[in-house]
């Protein structure tokens, strides 16, 4: 009888139980070399950069207008130093279409407004406005680090970083204590912590003068030497405040990772380390797409909707004469983002059919959306086909997941924009808990089966 329910059932079982000693050092490796980038990678466009100095380290060239082209070589495409694409020659010409994975590096943060710097209470902060989806009452009391660029008044535009270096400085949004937060524990968690409330505190000795302002000119003065800005720099400007938590091991037994940013950038770096890795000229052309604005809609001329992606898909394309649309009808695209893992915390917006559990590897997603499937792509049963015996072939530890129970809420990913070019598309990533927090956490071995995944799609 144990045979039968082996062989007729839909048996989930758990990684460990799956892999041996030899998988166990392979995981520990890959997802070190993630800790490590995801570390100084906490913006996208230090996700892109990073991702460059490791592309070029594998051999991959910049895609430069008229270039020839061969079977074998390795190309990339910085879309504006927020966006990346990188593609690896197949043998087989474009019009037999390619296998593109597709993940965005961008995460939740507290964007610095245009306007942000003022004095209140001989203390100087910096007004936020958020961006993507986040419980804005996880936001204060945390370190933060201050990330961007800053373009002057004569167009030359400078990085900023503090928080990042050991001995730097950090940041700070403070809370009520809860002594005198009476009326405000009364609030809904919503309502709790505004948005407007979200300043961060940036220092207060105020400047040796009679003037006003004086904490605050302290602090633009101490900028300006640093950076060579003025107040009105800022409008000019996109800064962020990222969380300041060092990339750690959770567990007695170390088998999980804490860290800022997870979403999505645990997916672009299993993609990135597959596309890397391609031992030989694969079959079909494969591509790696690192994407932005995800979090905010996918909008923008870095974000999946761009047709910075046609752009970067027809240049190839023409090398071999084939029209970029016969190129996307016989493509498929993998598109990686996280889904949510369940939570015993929380078992009660899962279902347990249907959910994407800890460690049992890599979470398909046939559909996303809320409300009936809305706002999703809703992946052919062929499509989800072809990733499950590409998965089994290859022994990818892999899970089918859905995001929540039906009416709990829901969320959408770059797949529908993919679906949008006639390219079959699939969600698929690594289950993250706490997903959108300033502090997420993943499962090594679903990161590693993840990578696993997409290396095997690339050869397949
Ligand atoms: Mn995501
Ligand atoms: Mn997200």
């Amino acid at each position: 009888m144990a045979d039968m329910r082996e062989t007729l059932f839909y048996n989930r079982k758990n990684g460990y139980e799956l892999i041996d000693a030899k998988e166990r050092k392979a995981l520990e490796d890959y997802c070190g070399a993630y800790m490590d980038y995801l570390n100084i990678s906490r913006t996208e466009r230090e996700s892109v950069i990073n991702a460059i100095v490791l592309a070029e380290k594998a051999g991959f060239k910049e895609y430069k207008e008229g270039m020839k082209i061969k079977a074998g070589d390795k190309l990339y495409k910085n879309n504006r130093g927020k966006g990346l694409m990188l593609a690896v020659i197949g043998k087989e010409t474009l019009d037999k279409g390619t296998v593109i994975a597709g993940a965005h590096v961008d995460s939740p943060r507290l964007d610095l407004k245009q306007n942000p710097l003022y004095e209140d209470g001989e203390m100087a902060f910096f007004k936020t406005h958020y961006y993507g989806g986040i419980k804005k009452y996880q936001w204060v009391t945390i370190p933060l680090e201050l990330h961007g660029v800053v373009t002057l008044k004569d167009s030359k535009t400078v990085d900023i970083v503090i928080g990042r270096d050991p001995g730097d400085p950090k940041f700070v949004i403070t809370d009520l204590l809860p002594h005198l937060a009476a009326d405000q524990m009364k609030k809904t968690m919503s309502e709790g912590i505004t948005g407007e409330g979200l300043n961060v505190l940036i220092g207060s000795v105020p400047y040796d003068d009679d003037g006003k302002d004086k904490v605050k000119l302290a602090v633009i003065s101490l900028l300006n030497d640093a950076y060579g800005i003025c107040e009105e720099d800022f409008i000019s400007a996109e800064l962020m405040a990222v969380p300041s938590f060092e990339v750690s091991e959770i567990g007695v037994d170390r088998s999980l990772i804490g860290a800022y940013g997870h979403d999505d950038r645990v997916c672009a770096f299993a993609e990135l380390k597959a596309i890397l890795d391609l031992k030989k000229t694969p079959k079909r052309t494969c591509v790696c797409i690192l994407a932005d604005k995800e979090e905010v809609g996918s909008m923008g001329v870095s974000g999946m909707k761009s047709r910075a992606f046609e752009t970067f898909m027809k240049d190839l394309c023409e090398t071999q004469d084939v029209p970029l649309r016969r190129c996307l009808e016989n493509s498929f695209c993998l598109s990686a983002d996280v889904c949510a893992a369940t939570d015993p915390n929380f078992p009660e917006v899962t279902e347990k059919h249907n959910d994407a559990r800890i460690n049992y590897g890599m979470g398909i997603c046939k559909f996303t959306g809320a409300r009936g499937k809305s706002g999703s792509n809703d992946a052919s049963s062929e499509v989800v086909g072809f990733v499950r015996k590409v998965f089994s072939d290859n022994n990818v530890i892999w899970q089918m997941a859905e995001l929540g129970k039906v009416d709990q809420g829901g969320g959408g990913t770059i797949a529908q924009y993919m679906a949008d070019r006639n390219i079959d598309t699939i969600d698929a990533g690594v289950p993250v808990l706490s997903m959108h927090a300033p502090y997420e956490v993943v499962s090594k071995l679903d990161c590693y089966e993840t990578y696993k995944g997409v290396l095997a799609l690339y050869n397949s």
